[in-house]
């Protein structure tokens, strides 16, 4: 069986601390991967600390891995050893129901497996994340990297990437849209990313105001400090489409605002208390407020080829593992640029 290191939450309110364990055997049309790079996203922190109230311990996080492929199961096509290969938020399915069949995993009838905290449909056990040394997976749920792309910029893409690419291209963003991003961290750095490759006029939301040249950096063609009234007046009635990427709890009747007629408002941010909406403000102009999770197998390779065609990857700050505690609490204060990804060879 192969063996992990990783770090694990063992209860809501104790740090991440070393921890070892074994993976199972990888079957026919399985990998076992050596993780490279793991991605650090809002929902580990939320999960470890149980704010959604899913937590199962011992808890090794990580949805956004990167690794080598060490050994390919007999059936495997996509890969061979030595290959690189990426895995997502989704580890498993049951592959039969009408939404595996479409490709779309995440939606499955009988629920996906997640990568970490989840009950794996092989074994029984409880699912272990990247946060750790490697991974075993079936080839359906691990995918191919474009080569031209820096690996660990690349992590974040599988969470943050996807979850953001597959609502800019359900509700057809693109050119003559005008589109708001809130929030400018790991997700919304790559909404903002890929709305303005899209061709959409791309406006970012922020709360912090030094965020705001970054924002242009990165894309934005105009930046709107959401906390100042005067300038969400100058924008009101005027976004075809906004992406709410928020992690903390916030009034969304301010954003709602900003729609035109007909306009769209998709949540994407999970904070722990759900939002309140006047139905005033959704009648008065026909607005819609939506939800959108992840993506599918197919759209998350189709978003990583799109990434390798367009040269997109996340910008990341690479920490070694041992500074995981203090990533979350940098995260909490709104302190990222734009996305921890955590370095695996500094397990060793
Ligand atoms: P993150 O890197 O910590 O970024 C969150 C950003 O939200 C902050 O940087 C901040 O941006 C903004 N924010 C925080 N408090 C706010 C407030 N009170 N009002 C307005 N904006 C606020 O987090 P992330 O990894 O991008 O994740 C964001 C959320 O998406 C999390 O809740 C996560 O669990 C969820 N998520 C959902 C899915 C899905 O499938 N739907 C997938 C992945 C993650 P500014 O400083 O610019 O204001
Ligand atoms: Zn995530
Ligand atoms: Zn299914």
């Amino acid at each position: 069986m192969p063996q992990s290191k990783g770090y694990a939450a063992t209860d809501s309110k104790t740090p991440l601390a070393p921890f070892s364990f074994s993976r199972r055997e990888p079957g026919p049309t399985e990998l076992v991967i050596d993780i490279l790079f793991c991605g650090v996203c809002h929902s580990d922190l939320h999960m470890s600390r149980n704010e959604w109230g899913q937590a199962v311990y011992p808890m090794v996080p990580g949805h956004e891995i990167v690794g080598r492929v060490t050994a390919a199961g007999k059936d495997v096509k996509k890969f061979k050893a030595g290959d690189i290969a990426a895995v997502g938020v989704i580890v498993d399915s049951c592959r039969h129901c009408a939404p595996c069949n479409r490709g779309e995993e995440h939606f499955c009838a009988e629920g996906a497996t997640l990568t970490y905290a989840n009950k794996d449909r092989v074994d029984g056990s409880i699912t272990m994340g990247g946060y750790s040394s490697n991974y075993v997976v079936d080839e359906r749920f691990a995918h191919t990297v474009p080569s031209n792309l820096d690996l660990a910029a690349v992590a974040p893409l599988l969470c943050a990437g996807i979850t953001t690419f597959s609502p800019l291209r359900h509700w057809n963003v693109g050119p003559g849209k005008k589109v708001g991003i809130i929030g400018l961290g790991g997700l919304g750095h790559m909404g903002l990313k890929f709305a303005h490759s899209f061709g959409a006029q791309t406006i970012q939301l922020t709360t912090s105001l030094k965020k705001k040249d970054d924002a242009t950096k990165l894309g934005a063609d105009d930046v709107i400090l959401s906390t100042d009234d005067a300038q969400m007046k100058k924008h009101a009635g005027s976004f075809d489409f906004i992406l709410d990427t928020a992690s903390a709890p916030h009034a969304i009747e301010p954003y709602l605002n900003l729609l035109k007629q007909d306009g769209t408002m998709t949540l994407v941010g999970l904070p722990d208390k759900p939002p309140s909406v006047s139905i005033f403000s959704l009648i008065s102009k026909r607005a819609s407020v939506a939800g959108s999770m992840i993506g599918g197998m197919p759209e998350t390779q189709e978003m990583l080829d799109y990434c390798g065609k367009n040269n997109i990857t996340a910008d990341v700050e690479v920490i070694p593992i041992q500074q995981i505690n203090d990533a979350f609490e940098r995260m909490l204060k709104q302190d990222v640029k734009y996305r921890f990804v955590i370095d695996m060879s500094s397990l060793k």
